[in-house]
This record gives structure tokens, sequence and C-alpha cells, in this order.
């Protein structure tokens, strides 16, 4: 772990705790080229497989930058999105597996998204249903907003076949 101050590629622990939730540990660190303290977080690690078959890491980064252009013109604030991708990072570990399909992520965002914006929900479920994964999601998206939004129609099908309820 690099020192984030000097970038001194040694550090060690100093104290660490358990978080509240219990999904993550909080280490305080000392750099020894500097003496400044900072602080990692450890979660255990969580995979996306991708339709590709590629794995990668879950990031809350990438929920919240797919689903930010489904909120285009919502009353929707950057707290929002990091709180629903808080809920779906916690969704998804309550599974308790270690790796997941871009699809069941997609699936895990649709329930806190409409809970948050009916809006943001039917756009993001029509474009979901049409591409089933987050990595077409991103270009799908920039599509829609670019070239204008799916007909009410379309957005109203899609929703009534992906909905959960
Ligand atoms: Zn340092």
């Amino acid at each position: 772990m690099h020192c984030p101050f000097c970038r001194h590629g040694d550090s060690r622990g100093v104290d660490s705790r358990t978080s509240d939730d219990g999904a993550s540990i909080r280490r305080r660190r000392q750099c020894p080229e500097c003496g400044r303290r900072f602080t990692t977080i450890e979660t255990a690690s969580l995979s996306v497989v991708k339709r590709s078959g590629v794995l990668e890491p879950f990031s809350r980064e990438k929920i919240i930058a797919g689903v930010r252009k489904a909120c285009q013109g919502r009353p929707v604030s950057d707290d929002d999105l990091a709180m629903l991708a808080q809920r779906v990072e916690e969704n998804v570990r309550a599974g308790g597996s270690a790796e997941l399909d871009a699809y069941e992520v997609g699936l895990a965002i649709l329930g806190p998204l409409r809970e948050l914006d009916e809006v943001a929900y039917l756009r993001f479920a029509s474009v979901y249903q049409a591409f089933s994964s987050l990595e077409d999601f991103d270009d799908a998206a920039v599509l829609a907003a670019g070239e204008g939004p799916a007909s009410t129609a379309a957005e109203s099908e899609a929703a009534g076949g992906v909905g959960r309820t």
C-alpha cells in the first residue's frame, strides 16, 4: 500500500477495527518515510462476471455511472446516488457469493432505484431489459440521452416486463 502523501512504497498498520456492519475493516496505517497516517478500508472481494466472461471487481462508481444517466433531469442528488450504490452493494453482498453476473447486479439496482425515482427506474429498466448488462447499459444510455429517450409506450411496456412485483 503506497503512502498517499509521499508515495513511499511501504507502510505499517497501527490500528484496525471492523466496521459496524461487519462487512469491512478500517485500518490505520502510518508511513515510515513521512510519518503521516491514513486509513484504508478492506472488504471481501466481490467480482462481477460480464457477459463476455470477463471478471471485474464490483464497483459502486460503476453503479453510479450507469444509474446517473437514467436520472438525467430528475431530482436525484449525488448523495441519493451514493446511497443507492451502497444499498445495491449491501444487497448483493448479503447474497454471500463472491461472484455475480452483471445481470444480477442490474436486478439489484431496480428495486432501490424504483424507490428513488419512478421515471429514472423506467428508463433504466427499459435499457436494462434490452441489454441485460451494465456493460452494455453504459453505451445504450449514452445513445438514449443523445438521441432522445425511448417513447413512453416502450418504457411502460419494458417496465411491465421487468418489474418484480
Ligand atoms: Zn509518506
